[in-house]
């Protein structure tokens, strides 16, 4: 009997894979390529939320497990994902300026917030009230990540390469059977797809669609992430990812029109250089009303989790996350109410009474 069989290969699957085969067990990862969440994201990391001045949530301890799971992903695959790379907030004003520092003087936000500006000049940005800098900043290639993690859940026959149909699921005494497989625990991380799940259909994802676009800049030279409105990423040989455009009532993956004119005109406000659309893609982001994950064990069939609601950061939230639900399962350290899907439970009891298995 297998101990994890996983429905999702994005962030939170790959983050609850690794965490299982590092504690010797074993698994089996079903995915059917039918959301593109992790792949399409910009893929950076920052612990402040410069909109709001304020510090994501849990973000010392999220930074310390997300290093700790690059580290070891980058060590076992051969490859480098994490770039530690510094984020620039651009400043349009004195007063912006001030607001900077204001902020820095916080005692959650001073460890983020370097108080020194950077007025050094990058060609094709204009930048007369210069920088601040936020630290501890960086990005990972999630795309490349994705496809180097599926080969080697392939090569290792981890992976089962299809849709994965709740209806076939039939309870054991001490865990499941899935067609030919039995497993202790299912671990369902189908981000957006969530809302198919008979299971656990209730709980309030919500789904933010963002779009995003790779350009050509050849008079652009950035070394850093710069984030205003966008965020642009340098991505070599004069290329960079600029994101994201938030949208909640699309729930479709195919890039827009009205997607790609935002982008267009958040670009002009900051980069005076000529540039080229390369590429043009979206993704729906599986957020939360309340703005935190939903983790969790199935009030009624207990073999069943779910680690989605990774929202807008997948990246940092993935690890910490895919541990909470490991370490509840297996060593019943208890879920923070934040986290746990219990905070739903009047939902649950609600959707008793509507149509579900
Ligand atoms: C445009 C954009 C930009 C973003 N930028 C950033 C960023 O810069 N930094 C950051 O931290 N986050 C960013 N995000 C958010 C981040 O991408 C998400 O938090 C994260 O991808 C969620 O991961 P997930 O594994 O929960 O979901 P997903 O990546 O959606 O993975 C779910 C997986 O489950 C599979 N699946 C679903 N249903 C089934 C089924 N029935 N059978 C088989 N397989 C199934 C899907 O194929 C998919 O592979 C961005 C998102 C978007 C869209």
């Amino acid at each position: 009997m297998l101990d994890y069989l996983i429905v999702g290969s994005g962030l939170a699957g790959i983050s609850f894979a690794e965490i299982a085969l590092k504690n010797n067990k074993s698994i089996l990862v079903v995915d059917n390529m039918s959301q593109v969440s992790s792949r399409v994201a910009g893929g950076f990391y920052n612990p402040v939320i410069l909109k709001r001045f304020s510090e994501v949530w849990n973000a010392q301890e999220q930074l310390i497990l997300m290093d700790e799971f690059y580290d070891r992903i980058e060590e076992k695959l051969h490859r480098k994902f994490n770039y530690k790379l510094p984020i620039l907030r651009k400043f349009f004003s004195i007063e912006e300026q001030n607001n900077w520092f204001a902020a820095s003087d916080k005692i959650n936000l001073a460890p983020f917030l370097s108080t020194k500006l950077i007025s050094k000049k990058y060609s094709g940005i204009d930048s007369p009230y210069d920088y601040g800098e936020v630290l501890h900043t960086g990005y990972v290639d999630t795309m490349l990540l994705l496809d180097t993690y599926r080969d080697y859940l392939k090569k290792n026959n981890l992976i089962l390469e299809q849709s994965f149909d709740w209806a076939y699921i039939e309870f054991l005494d001490f865990g499941i059977q899935y067609k030919n497989i039995q497993a202790r625990n299912i671990i369902f991380a189908e981000g957006f797809g969530l809302h198919k799940n008979p299971f656990f259909n209730y709980l309030p994802l919500d789904g933010t669609k963002g779009e995003m676009f790779i350009i050509k800049a050849p008079d652009l030279d950035l070394d850093v992430i710069i984030n205003t409105s966008v965020f642009i990423l340098p991505l070599g040989n004069d290329l960079f990812k600029v994101g994201a455009t938030y949208n909640w009532q699309d729930k479709t993956d195919l890039p827009t029109e009205e997607g790609k004119q935002e982008l267009i005109d958040r670009i002009k406000e900051i980069v005076a250089c000529d540039f080229e659309i390369v590429e043009h893609y979206g993704g729906v982001r599986p957020t939360v009303k309340d703005r935190r994950p939903l983790i969790g064990t199935h009030e009624e069939f207990k073999s069943l989790h779910i680690l989605n609601g990774l929202g807008t950061r997948g990246v940092m939230l993935g690890p910490a996350m895919a541990k909470a639900l490991y370490d509840y399962i297996e060593d019943e350290i208890p879920l923070t109410r934040e986290i746990d899907i219990k905070r739903f439970h009047k939902k649950y009891l609600k959707s008793l009474t509507s149509d579900r298995p």
